[in-house]
This record gives C-alpha cells, sequence and structure tokens, in this order.
C-alpha cells in the first residue's frame, strides 16, 4: 500500500505559490507507515485533473488530493473525481447542512454558489471541515480510496489530522507508527558533538538517530517504530536519555524549544526575573522571550541601547568606561549588564554589545567581535565571542542573542 498526493492550483505550478501541503503529507503518511509513492502537481483545468486521477487510481492505493474544493470556477476536483471514477455529481445532504451550518454560525447569508460545494460523486461520503466552507471528500474506487480536502493549509492540517487519521486506521491501512523526538543542544559545533555521538548515528542503529544543525542549535532526532504511539514513543526513551546524560548541559530543550526556552524554564524553576539590554542585537532578545507565551513571570523588559548616549542615559553606563574602553568592552558589557539588572529591578540582567558589522570593524575590534555580560546580586561577569568576521550581519547577531541567553541559562544550571 503506497500513496500518491495530488496538489491541485494554478497558482502552484505557476510558481507565485510552493506546494507545502505535498510535503506535510509526506511527512504524516510516512509517520502512519504509509510511504508515499508520486507527488503530482497540476493547475485548475479539468481535462487535465481527470487524467491525473485516472492515473493515480491506476498507481496507488491511497490518493490524497488539496485544492480545488472552493465554490468558485476554477475549483474542479469534485467534478475531476466524478468524471475520473464514472460517477454522477450528487448534491450530499449531509455536506449541503454542513455548509448551512457554518454561515449560520458567522451569521453570513449562504450564496447559491455555495451550494456547489455540497456536490459529491455517488458513493462518496463527506469528510467534516470544522474550520472552513469546503467540506472534503472521502470516496473508494475500484480498490483506491481517495481523500480530497482544501488547498488552505490550515484546513487541510485540521481534516486530515482529524478526519482522514481516523479513516485510515478504521480502514486498517496504517502500517507501523514512526515517532520522533527531537532533543536540542546548543553551546558546541555540530562536527564536536558528532564526533560524541558516532555510535548513536550509525547507519542501521535502531532507533534511527539524525543530527541537523540550524541556526547554531544542534538537534538529535530519534525516530522509532511501533505498532501503535505507546510503544513506538517507548521506543525512543532509552536512547533520549543516553543523549541527556551524554550530553547535560547542552541541552536546552525538545521539539521547538531553543535556547531561549531553556533559559526560562530555568528562571521558572528558581523563580527568578531578567532584564535585557542590547545595543548590536536591537531587541532580539527580548523578541525571542517574549515569543514564549506566559513570559512575563520571569521576563521584566529589555533596553534597546544602540546609541552610546543611551547607554549613559538609561543604564547608567559610566561616560568615562565608553570613552576608555569603547562600546565594544567586558568594561561596558558588564556596566550594561548591571545597569539594565538593578534599573529593571531583576534578579539577573544579561547584556549584548558588538560589531555586527559589515562595516565598523577594525585590526583591534574586528567585525564579530561581541561581549556578553552577565549581572546577578552575586557578582558581574563578561565573556568575549569571536563571531565574525567572514559572517554576515544576520548570522552575527542572531548568534549574539543567542550565546547571551546561553550564558545565563548555563549560569543557572550551577
Ligand atoms: P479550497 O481551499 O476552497 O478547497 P482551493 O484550495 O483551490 O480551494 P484556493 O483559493 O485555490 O482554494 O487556495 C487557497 C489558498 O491555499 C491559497 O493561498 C493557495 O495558494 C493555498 N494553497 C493551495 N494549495 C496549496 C498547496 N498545495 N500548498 C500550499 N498552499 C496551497
Ligand atoms: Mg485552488
Amino acid at each position: 500500500m503506497h500513496a500518491e498526493i495530488i496538489a491541485v492550483g494554478s497558482e502552484l505550478v505557476s510558481g507565485q505559490k510552493l506546494d507545502t501541503n505535498s510535503q506535510w503529507l509526506s511527512l504524516k503518511l510516512g509517520d502512519l507507515g504509509i510511504p508515499t509513492h508520486f507527488h503530482t502537481t497540476l493547475g485548475d483545468d479539468l481535462d487535465e485533473n481527470i487524467e491525473a486521477f485516472r492515473v493515480a487510481k491506476s498507481r496507488a492505493g491511497l490518493v490524497i488530493v488539496t485544492g480545488g474544493l472552493g465554490p468558485t470556477q476554477d475549483d474542479l476536483t469534485r467534478e475531476a473525481l466524478a468524471r475520473s471514477a464514472d460517477q454522477a455529481l450528487v448534491e450530499d445532504a449531509q455536506a449541503l447542512a454542513a455548509i448551512e451550518a457554518f454561515f449560520a454560525r458567522r451569521n453570513r447569508t449562504m450564496t447559491p454558489r455555495n451550494r456547489v460545494q455540497a456536490l459529491q460523486p455517488e458513493g462518496a461520503e463527506p469528510i467534516a471541515n470544522p474550520v472552513g466552507t469546503a467540506p472534503g471528500i472521502w470516496m473508494k474506487t475500484g480498490g483506491t480510496i481517495f481523500a480530497c480536502l482544501p488547498g488552505v493549509p490550515s484546513e487541510m492540517k485540521v481534516m486530515f489530522d482529524g478526519e482522514v487519521v481516523p479513516r485510515l486506521k478504521a480502514a486498517n491501512l496504517v502500517g507501523r507508527v514512526i515517532v520522533h523526538r527531537v532533543i536540542n543542544l546548543f553551546g558546541k559545533g555540530e562536527s564536536d558533538i558528532e564526533a560524541e555521538a558516532l555510535e548513536l548515528t550509525a547507519r542501521g542503529r535502531l532507533p534511527e538517530v539524525g543530527i541537523t544543525a540550524s541556526d547554531a542549535t544542534i538537534s538529535f532526532r530519534i525516530s522509532s517504530q511501533g505498532a501503535n504511539e505507546e510503544e513506538a514513543r517507548l521506543g525512543c526513551e532509552a536512547t533520549a536519555d543516553l543523549i541527556y546524560d551524554r550530553f547535560g548541559d547542552l541541552i536546552v530543550g525538545e521539539g521547538s524549544e531553543d535556547v531561549a526556552h531553556g533559559l526560562v524554564s530555568r528562571l521558572r524553576s528558581l523563580g527568578l526575573t531578567l532584564a535585557v539590554a542590547e545595543s548590536c542585537t536591537g531587541g532580539l532578545v527580548a523578541e525571542r522571550l517574549t515569543r514564549i507565551p506566559g513570559v512575563s513571570d520571569v521576563f521584566q523588559g529589555g533596553v534597546v541601547s544602540y546609541a552610546n548616549t543611551v547607554k549613559i542615559a538609561s543604564l547608567g553606563v559610566p561616560a568615562d568606561l565608553l570613552e576608555r574602553f569603547g562600546a565594544v568592552s567586558p568594561q561596558v558589557a558588564e556596566a550594561m549588564a548591571r545597569g539594565v539588572q538593578e534599573r529593571l529591578r531583576a534578579d539577573l540582567g544579561i547584556s549584548i554589545t558588538g560589531i555586527a558589522g559589515p562595516g565598523g570593524g577594525s585590526p583591534e575590534k574586528p567585525v564579530g567581535l561581541v561581549y556578553i555580560g552577565l549581572a546577578t546580586r552575586g557578582g558581574v561577569q563578561s565573556r568575549k565571542l569571536e563571531l565574525g568576521p567572514e559572517q554576515p550581519r544576520e548570522i552575527i547577531r542572531s548568534r549574539a542573542a543567542k550565546h547571551a541567553m546561553n550564558f545565563a541559562r548555563l549560569h543557572l544550571s550551577r
């Protein structure tokens, strides 16, 4: 049993939009033990759609179609599916009721055009759409199951998870379940980490472990199979424990969690608050922290002290420090951290001052030179980072922000 995914939309074949639905669906199907053998992308043309559906029917046991279910003239999936299966299009009472209910809930009047969305090939069943007007279509024709979903990615995903997966399970089409567990590390290079994990990432090891890097965060991805989700999840556990034992403090979180989450969870568990003073990162640390819902319990706020006058006026950095050592110096980083910690009444203050480039570097202070500071009630310290000089501005800023958060995170784990 393998699958084919058909993405319908002229905007997809013309290059205006990227077909992201097929990628998402293939990953999901893979996790359900159903391999995808074909991706077909085509425009809003009836004959081509009929042809594509016939081809898919001849070579795949499961076909997922996205797009072409809207109420407009160019939405042809209903008709193409009916024709490719030699069935008539009939109005489905259940689908019509669902569309009427959708409009009633929003106090909108249903247009006659929306009524076409209740059409289904004879013998098909509608797939409920909890978030939009277009119901999907579930239909068995020959030996092939067709599941047609809207093109809007958010609707497609909700309907796949909530409606298609249970039907696939009920039809006994789901093979062994695959579960992934992603563990994220920060503070060491990919090759160093890989060198310490050679036996984990070796080919043929079970469960499989892959290693990837994104924005200097290194991720281990454990993939485990099982007869059901519980069993697959259990299969990841021993390997995850091994990674935790071996990499300890380098681990910042799991899944989508990065350094900011690691720092916030330490602050929360210790009941401490944080304030930040940023120069070359211009608020990046504050932005990363405030992406985390509910972070006001530990994050007080920040000062973007880009100009020296602001470092003096808003953070109380002594003017003579700036004159003697320059804005990019350990002395100023420490004064910024102490200043923001005191003025924003936080337990911890972190600071960043550096040269993000591409201009502004000198032999003594090249592009990529960054100092990060950390002030606590017990003292103040700083660290020098050399992130350039060949790296682009955005990389230097992003790395500086992450290293500053990591500096505080590691301090709190001791
Ligand atoms: P409906 O969603 O009503 O079934 P449709 O998907 O054809 O019909 P469109 O208006 O063509 O509706 O597309 C809705 C939005 O979804 C558009 O922004 C479109 O670019 C996007 N979209 C459609 N298919 C895909 C896809 N395969 N990948 C990513 N985005 C898509
Ligand atoms: Mg479309």
